[in-house]
């Protein structure tokens, strides 16, 4: 059985969506391993006013798109969780949200323990976290302040939240959520490194031809079109769930599991990102936006719901990101992210050059990391699952333990529990990776794209193709 963690969570945002399809079904599973029990709380917090049996009821509702436990498990759970109505600009409300929070830690004998989760506009975060400073809702045992994406939309809007959030918690405390590294693969990579040794060892540009991540989707943006007139699929996926899988691929390895070290190796590598002059933006970066499909039957981006009519948002991006290190030198790094894609896929494609033969691996073989594991398999060499591949440089716990894999989510809100900070970003990360996508934004917002350039349902604009072949390479993952 899990060991109990003792927590109140005060949930920011706990009447959204984010709180109802991933924290509370993930709360939940935690309930049923046994991580959460008895000494737990959850504060919903949201400016309507609700009862606190409205809010189970909802919570319950929402637990029942995913589970088919007794409504009288859900029920007993949902007995942990209370409701504050609460404007975040209201310092009265804060004081309330603080003798509530005191209030449940004597009931549930909490250990002074807080877990302060942004699941709100990101317009709010700065404020709410001066007002759990200023209005004194931190409590005698640990105070960990959870973030979600996006964290800013460029280096200075960054650099604006993270002073504001960092006036009221220091680094220790700010929990940087990127659901990638929540996921069981990406979790699993530097297993991976360091139990195969062969992989390790060529590990760099003596024997990498270059590295290729996908991270496609097939829909479109669905209902989402006024969020994502804000972002573009380069802020929403290149700055922060690229980069990250490119720091768990391509980090050196660390002396220890400590935290610190993992995370100083990662910054090492960001810092080290070759800049890109505007000129060579437009030849290693690639924009696009969709199109209707062939038969004329779904809607372009440009006629969707909330989308401007002449919007110049990108849906697609492939680029070549580079490394001045004397490890990553002249690897390309091919990143690729669209909707409207012909499927879901999100894949690591690690292309060996002819070099490789020299550690026992057949000349330029593919090994390929599947983030979403697909058809049954998690990896493969050249295409098929590495155990069938006749070449045993691979080894990896046995399928039967990966599916037991954890929901992302999940698994994040263990690491906060238990303080352990491996998995989330840290603001020296950010910074480098904004700095370098600003880059970028600033060259494209200066240009008007010939957009829409792709068709629903395609592999994006021939572009994207041209990106590699420029270079004699070819994406792997080609529907
Ligand atoms: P949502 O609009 O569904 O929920 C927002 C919540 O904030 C609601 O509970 C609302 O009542 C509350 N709120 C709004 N104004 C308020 C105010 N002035 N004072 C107090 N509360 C207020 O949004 P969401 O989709 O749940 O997203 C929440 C956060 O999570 C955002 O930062 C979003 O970018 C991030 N996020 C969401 C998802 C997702 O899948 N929904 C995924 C990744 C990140």
């Amino acid at each position: 059985m899990a060991k109990e963690k003792s927590a109140i969570f005060i949930i920011f945002g706990g009447s959204g969506d984010l709180a109802h399809r991933k924290l509370y079904p993930s709360l939940f599973r935690l309930y049923k391993s046994g991580f959460l029990k008895d000494h737990f709380a959850v504060i919903g917090t949201a400016r309507r006013p609700w009862s606190d049996d409205y809010f189970r009821e909802t919570v319950v509702t929402s637990l029942k798109d995913y589970f088919d436990d007794s409504e009288e498990v859900m029920t007993e759970f949902a007995k942990h969780f209370f409701y504050q109505s609460h404007d975040v600009n209201d310092s009265e409300h804060y004081i309330a949200l603080k003798n509530l929070a005191s209030k449940l830690d004597d009931q549930f004998e909490a250990g002074h323990n807080r877990v302060y989760y942004m699941a709100i506009a990101p317009r709010f975060f700065g404020t709410v976290a001066e007002h759990i400073n200023s209005e004194g809702l931190k409590a005698s045992g640990y105070n960990r302040l959870v973030i979600e994406k996006p964290f800013g939309r460029d280096l200075d809007s960054a650099c604006e939240l993270n002073g504001n959030i960092s006036k009221a918690f220091p680094e220790n405390d700010i929990y940087r959520i990127d659901h990638y590294l929540g996921k069981e693969m990406i979790q699993d990579i530097p297993n991976i490194r360091k139990n195969n040794p062969k992989l390790e060892q060529a590990l760099n540009n003596k024997y990498v031809s270059n590295i290729q991540i996908t991270l496609a989707e097939s829909l479109g943006v669905e209902d989402r079109g006024g969020y994502y007139e804000t972002a573009g699929v380069l802020r929403d996926m290149v700055q922060n769930h690229i980069m990250q899988i490119i720091g768990a691929v391509a980090s050196d390895e660390p002396e220890s599991e400590d935290a610190d070290v993992i995370h100083k190796n990662k910054t090492e590598l960001f810092s080290s990102l070759k800049e890109l002059s505007p000129e060579e933006v437009d030849q290693a970066f690639v924009r696009g936006q969709y199109d209707t499909d062939n038969l004329g039957d779904l809607k372009a981006y440009r006629q969707e719901d909330n989308v401007a009519e002449d919007s110049n948002i990108e849906t697609f991006v492939a680029g070549k990101i580079e490394f001045d290190t004397d490890r990553w030198r002249n690897v390309p790094f091919y990143v690729r992210s669209g909707k409207r894609m012909p499927k879901k896929s999100s894949r690591i494609d690690i292309v060996l050059n002819d070099q490789v033969k020299e550690l026992g691996i057949r000349p330029n073989s593919v090994v390929t990391l599947l983030i979403e594991r697909e058809n049954g398999h998690s990896i493969l060499i050249n295409g098929v699952n590495y155990k069938e591949a006749g070449q045993d440089f691979i080894k990896f716990p046995e399928e039967a333990e990966f599916d037991k894999a954890r929901e992302a989510y999940e698994s994040l809100i263990i690491d906060i529990l238990s303080g352990n900070r491996v998995h989330f970003t840290l603001w020296d990360e950010l910074r480098s990776t904004w700095k370098y996508i600003d880059t970028i934004r600033q060259r494209w917002d200066s240009q008007t794209p010939e957009f829409p350039n792709y068709l629903s349902g395609s592999m994006g604009p021939d572009a994207s193709e041209m990106l590699l072949e420029r270079d004699g390479n070819s994406w792997v993952w080609d529907d």
